[in-house]
This record gives structure tokens, C-alpha cells and sequence, in this order.
């Protein structure tokens, strides 16, 4: 396999019969995907669609995602499928940015589809995968009467994805990735200490497909020959029934989904034996959740440094790295690939000092879709990608993520990283999950709080939680107050989104960090 388009031909070749993607019962084997490919290629082709244009997609995953992925690539344009959760401005904005002529929705998403094309001014041609409802063209009608296509081999240069950042620090960004970055995944991939799929296994896959992290451990698994096991919504019982039932052996998951799994009743009589490896990353893990869930799930577990940006690959911690200190490290940089911490002014900066972590390889965006100051401000002139990621290297290549540069506190001239002091508190009886703000301080210029979702039935106490903070991590670190909160805001991929946490307190002030 040395492209994404190779994927479904190879593998029909090979194994036809073998079942790609399974979802909700129903089965999507390699020579159905390589066929259906096929037809979207040849529908798309007739519709108009040239190499590099965009094709959106807004809707619950399923099956046909996968189809219109591999068309669209086979057609050498590029897919673009936009986060369902985003309100419907911002996905008209998406829409609208993408330049696509062609979006296709699934009935969940028919209304929001409506009134964003209405948004966009531009003839749209929607197009309904699956469910039935006027101005919406049937995919399935259209992709059987569909001509055979023109298949040409893409170039390394073309663009194939175009996935938006997950809007952690602010407004998504179209993030370019071309064949050429993929390639380099795909060829990279097998060189990541425990990351060996094989055309036996199956991989379950939790993470949205408008995110880095479910598009890549889909193509992972597709790569090898694998059986992908798909779930439209994180719900924990179901997640371990399936797990089970379906002999599950790998999958990616987000930190809050580990922490949730580990909450859920029915962990205690879960069966983890087929269990081979867990991926997880996305956002920081607190060093409980991790040990308690290596123990419980009694398979190997590998964290993924990375960001959309570079597709996904950054740095590694293998199964066996799971040890000691390194249990707080996202591990080493993927083999080839160059990261180092830096300066403001792009100095390499020693091992164990505190910079910025930025990455360099042929895995990095082609940059961001009609954005070029973006792109300027993020990839130096030299090619190394700044990544807004806080941290430092130690002395044996290991990295240790602080936190994002916007989100650092600073408190009374100390800098202290959230994800620091979430990771103390979430070792606290009594805490479910936590967030940690800075908040405006007369005294402090910021002051450290903390956003604490008590265990179900429990009652915390704010002295207590600042107290057991105390006894793990400097004084200065520690929380000077606790708020409790129902649940944390999140966006799709699991990350907390602090700035939401931080608006009422900032209420008509600037915050200067970042
Ligand atoms: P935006 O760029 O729009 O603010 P985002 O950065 O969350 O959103 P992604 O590209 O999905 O969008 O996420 C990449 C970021 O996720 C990284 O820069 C880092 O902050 C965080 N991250 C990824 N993996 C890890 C990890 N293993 N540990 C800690 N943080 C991680
Ligand atoms: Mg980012």
C-alpha cells in the first residue's frame, strides 16, 4: 500500500470476501468498497467534479463515509467532512470556505443542511445518504447509475483531506493534507514500536471522522487488511458489550473515554482478552486514569503525540515505555520524523528546558485552506511546524507535553500548565473529572482555579481537593479556588474547551497569554 487510493484495490484483490467495515450490522466487504468507490469516482467525474476540488460531507458516521472517502480520493479531489457538532454558522462558514459544490448528508443533519446552503451563496447540490426528503438526491440511486470512471494515480502533491482543527483555542482551520503526507504516514506507521495491525485483527473505531485521530486509525487498520468495527456514539455500556462480543483488538481512544469506561458498572465483568493494544491521545491523560486503565484492560497501551497539522503523527510512547516517570511522557518522535523544543525565535532549546515543541517531515500539512497568514505564523520559512504545544525533551529523546501555550496561567510570575494540576486533582476521591482556568486575580494577575465534577452521590470538599493538590505539587500550582460543574465542556474529540470555562470570568477583560 503506498497510497490511500491503493486501499480498497489491494485489498479486493487480496481478501474481496473479508467484511472492511461493519456497521450496525451491516457489512461493507473490500470488493464492495473498491466497487462503491468506484461509483462515487465515476459520479463525481460526471458531475463535474476536477482534481483538487473539494466534496463536503455533514453527518453521522457510517458505512458511506468510507465510500465517499476512497471516490472522492479515486477522483482525485479532496474530501472535506465538517464536524457535526459546530453550530450551524460555523458550518456554513466551513461550507462556504471549502469552495465544494457537492455535499452530502446524512438525515440527521437534513434541516442543519438546509439552512446552511441557504447561507452560502453558491448553487449547492445536496445530496441525502440515506432517509429520503425533497432537494436531496439519493446517493445510493446515484452512485449505481453512475458511469465507470477515469482512474489516474494521484499525484504526491494533490490534496486528498481537508480536515478542520478541532477549535480548542479558537475558530477550525482547514487543514491540507495531501497524498505525499499520507504516503508517508502509511509508509511511517509500521516503524511505531506496537503499532502492528494485521489483516486478522479488528479495530474499533470511537473517534468522529471529521477528526485526525478516527480518519488515521480507519486507515490504519484499513492499510493492513483489518476489520474496522464502527460506532456513531460513544455510549461506555455498548462500548464494552461490543469489545467482547465482537472480539475487538485494537482501538483509539480519547482520554475522557478511558476515564468514562473505567466509571461504568459493567467494566467490573467485562471480558478484555482479545484486547491487543489501545491507542489513545488527542488530549492530556491523567497519570490515574492511565495506570488504572493499563491494569484493567490488561493489554498494551500506546499514546499518540500529534496533531491534525502533521497527520496525526508527532511522538510515540510504546507499551513497554509505560513505566515510571514516563508515565506522564507522550513518548519519542516517530522514527524519521524531526521534533525538537524551541524558542520564540526558533533556537533549539537543550533537554529538560521548557519551549514550544515543533515538528518537521514529509507528514506535515500542505498548509491551511485560504488561510496564508495561518500558515505563515505556524510553519517557519526552515519547515519546522510550530505546534503551540508547551513542553521539554529529556535527556533520552522522551517528551513531556505541559500543555497548550494559550491555556499556561500565569500566577505572581510563575507559569503553571493546567494539565499539570488536572492531573494531580483527578487522583482525589471524590473528583470525576476537572478542568483548570486561570481567572483574573487583583493580587496575582491570575489566580488558579479549579472546574471539579464530583463522583456521582459525593460532595467534595474545596479544602480537601486544594490540600491533596498540595501534597503532590508545588503550593503555587495548587488551586486557590474549586468550582463544581455537572459536566465539562468538550468538543467531539474529547479536549476540554477552557476558553468556555474562562469566558465568565473574563467577562469584558483581555486575557494576554498566547
Ligand atoms: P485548534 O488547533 O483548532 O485549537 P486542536 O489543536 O485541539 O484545535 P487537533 O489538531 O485535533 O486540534 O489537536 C492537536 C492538539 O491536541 C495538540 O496540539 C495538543 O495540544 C493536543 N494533544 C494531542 N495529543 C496529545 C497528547 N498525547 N497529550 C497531550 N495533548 C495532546
Ligand atoms: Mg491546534
Amino acid at each position: 500500500i503506498k497510497l490511500l487510493t491503493d486501499i480498497p484495490s489491494v485489498h479486493a484483490a487480496a481478501r474481496g470476501d473479508h467484511v472492511a467495515v461493519e456497521f450496525e450490522g451491516r457489512r461493507l466487504t473490500y470488493a464492495e468498497l473498491d466497487r462503491r468507490s468506484d461509483q462515487v469516482a465515476g459520479f463525481l467525474q460526471q458531475a463535474g467534479v476536477r482534481p483538487g476540488d473539494r466534496v463536503a460531507w455533514l453527518g453521522r458516521a457510517s458505512e458511506a463515509w468510507y465510500e465517499v472517502f476512497f471516490g472522492t480520493a479515486k477522483a482525485r479531489a479532496c474530501f472535506a467532512p465538517i464536524n457535526s457538532r459546530l453550530a450551524p454558522p460555523e458550518i456554513a462558514f466551513i461550507l462556504g470556505d471549502s469552495g465544494a459544490d457537492l455535499f452530502f448528508v446524512s438525515p440527521e443533519f437534513f434541516a442543519c443542511a438546509e439552512a446552511v446552503v441557504a447561507q452560502v451563496d453558491r448553487p449547492i447540490r445536496l445530496i441525502g445518504v440515506g432517509g429520503e426528503r425533497d432537494g436531496f438526491e439519493p446517493y445510493a440511486a446515484l452512485r449505481e447509475a453512475a458511469p465507470a470512471p477515469e482512474l489516474t494515480r494521484p499525484s504526491p502533491s494533490d490534496d486528498v483531506l481537508q480536515l478542520y482543527t478541532s477549535g480548542t483555542t479558537g475558530l477550525p482551520k482547514g487543514v491540507r493534507l495531501t497524498h505525499g503526507a499520507y504516503a508517508a504516514f502509511l509508509e511511517l506507521r509500521h516503524q511505531v514500536p506496537g503499532f502492528a495491525y494485521a489483516a486478522e485483527d479488528t479495530v474499533l473505531i470511537l473517534m468522529p471522522l471529521f477528526h485526525v485521530a478516527g480518519t488515521n486509525i480507519s486507515f490504519s487498520g484499513l492499510a493492513a487488511g483489518a476489520r474496522l468495527v464502527l460506532m456513531a456514539e460513544f455510549d461506555p455500556a455498548a462500548v464494552l458489550r461490543v469489545i467482547a462480543a465482537e472480539g475487538v483488538n485494537h482501538a483509539f481512544m480519547a482520554p475522557v473515554m478511558i476515564n468514562v469506561l473505567l466509571q461504568t458498572p459493567q467494566i467490573a465483568d467485562t471480558d478484555f482478552s482479545s484486547m491487543k493494544t489501545v491507542c489513545y491521545g488527542a488530549s492530556p491523560i491523567s497519570e490515574a486514569v492511565l495506570k488504572a486503565a493499563t491494569e484493567r484492560f490488561g493489554c498494551g497501551f500506546i499514546q499518540f503525540y500529534g496533531m491534525t497539522e502533521t497527520c496525526g503523527a508527532g511522538t510515540t510512547l510504546a507499551p513497554e515505555e509505560h513505566r515510571g516517570e514516563l508515565f506522564r511522557s507522550c513518548g519519542r518522535a516517530w522514527p524519521t520524523l524531526e521534533v525538537r523544543v524551541a524558542d520564540e525565535a526558533g533556537n533549539a532549546l537543550p533537554a529538560g528546558q521548557i519551549g514550544e515543541i515543533e515538528i518537521r517531515g514529509p507528514i506535515l500539512m500542505a498548509g491551511y485552506w485560504n488561510r496564508p497568514e495561518a500558515t505563515a505564523e505556524t510553519i517557519r520559512p526552515d519547515g519546522w511546524l510550530r505546534t503551540g504545544d508547551a513542553g521539554y525533551m529529556d535527556e533520552g529523546g522522551f517528551f513531556f507535553v505541559h500543555d497548550r501555550v494559550k491555556d499556561m496561567i500565569v500566577t505572581g510570575g510563575e507559569n503553571v500548565y493546567p494539565a499539570e494540576v488536572e492531573n494531580a486533582i483527578l487522583g482525589c476521591p471524590g473528583v470525576a473529572d476537572a478542568a483548570v482556568i486561570g481567572v483574573p486575580d487583583e493580587r496575582w494577575g491570575e489566580a488558579v482555579k479549579a472546574v471539579v465534577v464530583p463522583s456521582p452521590g459525593q460532595e467534595p470538599d474545596p479544602a480537601a481537593i486544594i490540600a491533596w493538590v498540595r501534597q503532590r505539587i508545588a503550593g503555587f500550582k495548587a488551586p486557590k479556588s474549586v468550582d463544581f460543574i455537572e459536566a465539562l465542556p468538550r468538543n467531539p474529540s474529547g479536549k476540554v474547551l477552557r476558553r468556555e470555562l474562562r469566558k465568565p470570568y473574563w467577562e469584558g477583560r483581555d486575557r494576554n497569554v498566547g
